[in-house]
């Protein structure tokens, strides 16, 4: 039997895509949900509730979510301090999967990029660089991905923010052994490439993702979806969801 979806954001880029996508990831979105629309006329009827909205939508769907207990998955993004609280602390009533990136192979890149920082740390030797690129409409940099993959290198080393440097303009100077180097590139239609480089002497290592389609963000939380259904209440990551959360 299909997983009945109650889906906030269903008129946007990724409610379109995950409606499309919902049949053969054996779910139906039989409460979809968009600006003006009532949540609450749906919700004790949906098995599971997707938010690919507005940050401010957010909050108040998950407290509807939690007051009728119904498992959710959130993939909107740009959430103040205050919001991300509240959210989270609807989370300890309602199994709740919430990602900032619903791709698989992201993720994956993630827990990789984790590994290998534990072999090629700071004494290793190995300089770590991030590089990224998006398409020419982008507004912001580094993306959000690159973000994430510039705190795993950084929570590696115990370096900070601070030791991060963007892009490298002029008479820099040598670079630091403390130093991590992130880069942005833009243009065209590039849906995203994100590339972590751990550079030796004599020898370099690059883990490279490149998505060429925004519909493995909206597999994804149709895959967190039929996961979250199955959990105890609490905050789950799309690693929990792919069991590297394990690893
Ligand atoms: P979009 O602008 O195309 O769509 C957003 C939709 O939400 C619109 O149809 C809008 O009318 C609707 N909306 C606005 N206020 C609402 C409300 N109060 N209630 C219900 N619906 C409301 O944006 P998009 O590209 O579909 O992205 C949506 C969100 O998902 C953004 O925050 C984006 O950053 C995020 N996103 C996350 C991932 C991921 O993997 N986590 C991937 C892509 C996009």
């Amino acid at each position: 039997m299909s997983l009945k979806i109650l889906l906030s954001g269903a008129k946007g880029r990724m409610g379109v895509a995950i409606a499309s996508l919902s049949g053969e990831h054996g779910c139906e979105i039989t409460h979809p949900i968009d600006i003006g629309d009532d949540p609450a006329q749906g919700i004790t009827d949906c098995d599971c509730v997707i938010d690919f909205s507005l940050r401010d939508a957010t909050r108040p769907l998950a407290e509807l979510a939690g007051k009728h207990a119904k498992p959710m998955v959130i993939g909107t993004t740009g959430h103040d301090q205050e919001d991300r609280n509240a959210i989270e602390q609807t989370a300890s009533t309602i199994p709740m999967v919430w990602a900032g990136n619903f791709s698989t192979g992201v993720n994956l890149l993630f827990f990789l990029t984790q590994q290998a920082s534990r072999v090629l740390d700071a004494e290793s030797g190995f300089d770590p660089e991030v590089i990224e690129m998006h398409h020419r409409h982008k507004k912001d940099a580094p993306s959000g991905t690159a973000e994430r993959l510039l705190e795993i290198l950084r929570e590696s080393r115990s370096l900070t923010g601070e030791d991060v440097s963007h892009g490298r303009s002029g008479m820099v100077g040598e670079r630091k052994p403390t130093e991590i180097g992130s880069h942005a590139l833009r243009g065209g239609d590039v849906v995203g490439e994100h590339t972590v480089m751990f550079a030796g002497v004599g020898e370099r290592i690059e883990l490279t993702h490149r998505a060429t389609d925004r519909a493995i963000f909206a597999a994804g939380s149709l895959r967190a979806a039929k996961w979250v259904v199955d959990q105890a209440p609490g905050l789950y990551s799309m690693q929990d969801v792919l069991g590297l959360s394990a690893w």
